[in-house]
C-alpha cells in the first residue's frame, strides 16, 4: 500500500479499510454496472487501522491495551522488549495498530522519530520486535540571492528549493560560515549577492531541511569571498577561502551573533541611536537581553559603570587591541578585571544603560589608546592556511564545488531572465524590498 494512502486512511483515528483496498494489483473480473458480485472473490479480511498517540506518562502496557490488545496479550507483547525502551518513548509518539477482524491486533508500530519505526508483530509463537530505519535522502541544490536589505531577506526569497519554515535557518547557517570575515548585519549593501551550494535532506515523510553547506560565494562591496567546506582529519567542518586559508580567525567581525539580531534590522537607523554625539564606535540595535560576545580571546581590563557608556566591559586582546562594549544591561558572571575570555564567549547582554535612549550595543576598538574603525581593525585577511599535504585535495574539491555552483546559478539565470538588478549577472531571484539598506 502506498505511503500516501496509509497516511490518508489513518487520519482521524479508527479507519476501516474496505476489502477492495487490499486486493490492489489482483485482476478484477468484469462486471455489469450496478452489480457487485462479492461471492466471486475470496473474502478479504477487513483490517482496521488504529492510529493514536502516546499520552504523557502513559505506560506502554496501557498504550497497547488502548490499541485493542487484552491485558494478557499486551503483557506478552512487551515481555522482552529491547528496541522499544518504555522509558524512552515520548508522549506524542504515534502508534499505529492493525487489527484483524478475527484474530485481533496483528502488529503495532511506534513512530519513534521521522526516520525510525519499531514494529511489534504477532506471530504463531509470540511477538517479534523489529526496527526500521527509514533513510533520509540527500541531494545538492544551489541557492543564489541578491541583497535588497538583509541576508535573511535575500535567502528567504531565493531559497525556493526549501520550505519557507527552514529558509531563515539556512541564512543563519550561511552567516555562521562567514562570521569571521563579514559583519552580515552591517557590511551588506543593495546588490551584493550570495550564492551557496547546500545539501538538501528529505525525510521519509517528505520533511525537508538544509544539510551541510558545501560552498558559498559572497560578493560584498565589490569583493568576493569564497568559502569551501573541507573537513579536517577529525571530521570537523572547516571552511577555507580561495587561497586555502581558514575562515576561522583571531577575531569575529561582530560582537552580536547574526541570528540574534537579524530580526531588528528595521530599527538599525532608529533616531535614538544618533542622540549620543560623542561617537567613536559602531552601534548594533538589538533587543535588551541579547547576548554580547567577546570578539576575540583576551583579558578583561574593565567591567563596571563608565559614565555615558553605562555598564561597560573592556577587553585587551593578545595583539594589544582593546575592545569596548557599552550600554550593557548586565555583565556576565565571572567577567571582572583580570578574567580571561575566549572568542565568542558571552560577556554580558544588550541594554540601554548610560547615555542611550534605546537598547543597543555600543562597540569600539582601540589600538594604542586610539579609536579605530572596527571595520578596519577587525578585517581578517585569513586564518591558518591548510596543511600542505591537503592542498592538492582541497584545490580539486574547491574547483569541483564552484564549477557545480556556477553551472547551477547560470542555469537558473537562463530560465529566469530578465534580471532586474543591474550588475547581478548570474543571479536569478531578486528580493523585492529595497528599503532599509545602505549606510
Ligand atoms: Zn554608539
Amino acid at each position: 500500500m502506498s505511503k500516501a494512502l496509509t497516511k490518508a486512511l489513518v487520519v482521524g483515528g479508527l479507519v476501516v479499510l474496505a476489502a477492495g483496498a487490499l486486493t490492489i494489483g489482483r485482476p478484477v473480473p468484469q462486471r455489469s454496472a450496478g452489480h457487485v458480485f462479492t461471492d466471486t472473490l475470496p473474502a478479504a479480511p477487513v483490517i482496521a487501522v488504529r492510529t493514536d498517540t502516546i499520552h504523557k506518562g502513559e505506560p506502554l502496557l496501557a498504550v497497547l491495551q488502548r490499541t485493542g490488545l487484552g491485558l494478557d496479550e499486551a503483557n506478552r507483547a512487551i515481555a522482552g522488549l529491547e528496541l522499544l525502551d518504555a522509558r524512552k518513548v515520548r508522549a506524542g509518539t504515534e502508534v499505529v495498530a492493525q487489527v484483524h477482524p478475527d484474530s485481533g491486533v496483528q502488529h503495532v508500530t511506534f513512530q519513534l522519530a521521522i526516520d525510525r519505526v519499531v514494529k511489534l508483530a504477532r506471530t504463531t509463537t509470540g511477538w517479534t520486535e523489529t526496527e526500521e530505519r527509514l533513510p533520509w535522502t540527500t541531494d545538492t541544490v544551489a541557492v543564489a540571492g541578491v541583497v535588497a536589505s538583509t541576508l535573511t531577506g535575500a535567502i528567504v526569497t531565493a531559497a525556493t528549493e526549501f520550505p519557507e519554515r527552514v529558509r531563515t535557518e539556512l541564512a543563519y547557517g550561511i552567516a555562521d560560515v562567514l562570521e569571521y570575515r563579514i559583519d552580515l548585519s552591517r557590511d551588506l549593501r543593495v546588490g551584493d549577492s550570495i550564492s551557496v551550494l547546500v545539501e538538501r535532506e528529505t525525510a521519509p515523510n517528505g520533511y525537508v531541511r538544509p544539510g551541510r553547506i558545501l560552498a558559498t560565494r559572497a560578493k560584498v562591496a565589490g569583493n568576493t569571498l569564497e568559502a569551501t567546506r573541507f573537513d579536517d582529519a577529525e571530521g570537523r567542518a572547516q571552511f577555507y577561502d580561495a587561497d586555502g586559508k581558514s575562515l576561522r580567525a583571531a577575531f569575529l567581525r561582530a560582537p552580536l551573533e547574526f541570528r540574534r539580531i537579524s530580526s531588528v534590522f528595521g530599527s538599525r537607523k532608529h533616531p535614538v541611536l544618533k542622540t549620543w554625539r560623542q561617537h567613536n564606535g559602531l552601534d548594533y540595535a538589538a533587543s535588551t537581553g541579547t547576548p554580547v560576545r567577546a570578539i576575540g580571546n583576551g583579558k578583561v581590563i574593565f567591567a563596571g559603570w563608565k559614565g555615558g557608556y553605562g555598564r561597560t566591559v573592556e577587553i585587551r586582546h593578545n595583539n594589544g587591541m582593546v575592545t569596548r562594549y557599552g550600554h550593557l544591561n548586565s555583565i556576565a558572571r565571572g567577567i571582572r578585571s583580570g578574567a580571561s575570555v575566549s572568542i565568542a564567549s558571552t560577556i554580558g547582554t544588550v541594554g540601554m544603560t548610560g547615555l542611550a535612549t534605546g537598547p543597543h550595543l555600543h562597540f569600539e576598538t582601540l589600538i594604542n589608546g586610539v579609536h579605530r574603525d572596527p571595520r578596519t581593525a577587525l578585517r581578517n585577511v585569513g586564518g591558518e592556511p591548510l596543511p600542505s599535504k591537503d592542498k592538492a585535495a582541497f584545490a580539486l574539491r574547491r574547483n569541483a564545488l564552484f564549477a557545480d555552483l556556477s553551472a547551477r546559478v547560470y542555469a537558473m539565470q537562463d530560465r529566469n531572465a530578465p534580471l532586474t538588478v543591474p550588475g547581478a549577472a548570474g543571479i536569478r531571484r531578486v528580493e523585492a524590498r529595497a528599503a532599509g539598506a545602505g549606510n
